[in-house]
């Protein structure tokens, strides 16, 4: 996707502040951090939103949730986090390639805003 911020990201063309790389995922800080720790994590396939999933993406996802831990762990997130995927107009997702929010080092709360 040529006009996709995160895809420039992942293909180097804009620098991000990178926390974890794979061949199939990437961690890169969040530009505005909500946390002290806060990190989105992004297949690097483009798959807009948790909306456009197709079923052989299942495999995919499975693989990203799983790192979540690792990435977390990286980023010494031992006392636990939140991860949010903010989805569609409602969901207030202003970047089309789904990520994962990872935050952390803060106390959150409960309902989120
Ligand atoms: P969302 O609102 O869930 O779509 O989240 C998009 C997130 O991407 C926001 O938290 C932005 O601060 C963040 N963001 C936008 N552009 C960049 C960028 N170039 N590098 C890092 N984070 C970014
Ligand atoms: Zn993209």
């Amino acid at each position: 996707m040529s006009d996709c911020i995160f895809c420039k990201i992942i293909s180097k063309e804009i620098p991000g502040n990178i926390a974890y790389e794979d061949d199939r995922i990437l961690a890169f800080h969040d530009l505005e951090p909500q946390a002290p720790v806060h990190v989105l994590i992004v297949p690097k396939k483009h798959i807009a939103s948790l909306d456009d999933v197709a079923q052989e993406d299942a495999e995919l996802l499975g693989y990203l949730m799983s790192k979540v831990k690792d990435v977390a762990a990286g980023l010494g997130l031992e006392n636990g986090y939140r991860v949010v995927i903010n989805t569609g107009e409602d969901g207030f997702q202003t970047v089309k390639h789904l990520h994962i929010h990872l935050l952390g080092k803060r106390k959150m709360t409960w309902p989120p805003g």
